[in-house]
């Protein structure tokens, strides 16, 4: 998918971000707004398998489905791992 093809010029000659209705004169500020409101979004993996989500409760859902697991399950898990990965300098303080 490329920028070009979430942003619409309207009747009135603005430019539209498809995705939010954002709207303004220049294209470029349409672009730029897509790159740093739409294309920045922070995406979880799955510590499993390494499939990429949008959010937390789709990565839930996914675990729920494909990995028979809850996602706190999940995430003991992945923190055992990254704690034994890091140095023992490192280790997070456990409450
Ligand atoms: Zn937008
Ligand atoms: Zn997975």
């Amino acid at each position: 998918m490329t920028l070009a093809t979430s942003i619409m010029k309207t009747s009135e000659g603005l430019f539209q971000c498809l995705k939010c209705g954002y709207q303004s004169k220049k294209r470029d500020h349409v672009v730029r707004h897509n790159g740093r409101i739409h294309e920045t979004l922070p995406k979880i993996k799955c510590p499993i398998c390494g499939k990429v989500t949008l959010n937390e409760y789709s990565l839930a859902e996914h675990t729920r489905i494909a990995h028979k697991l809850k996602l706190s399950d999940l995430k003991k898990a992945a923190s055992a791992a990254t704690e034994s990965a890091q140095p023992a300098a490192k280790k997070i303080k456990k409450k």
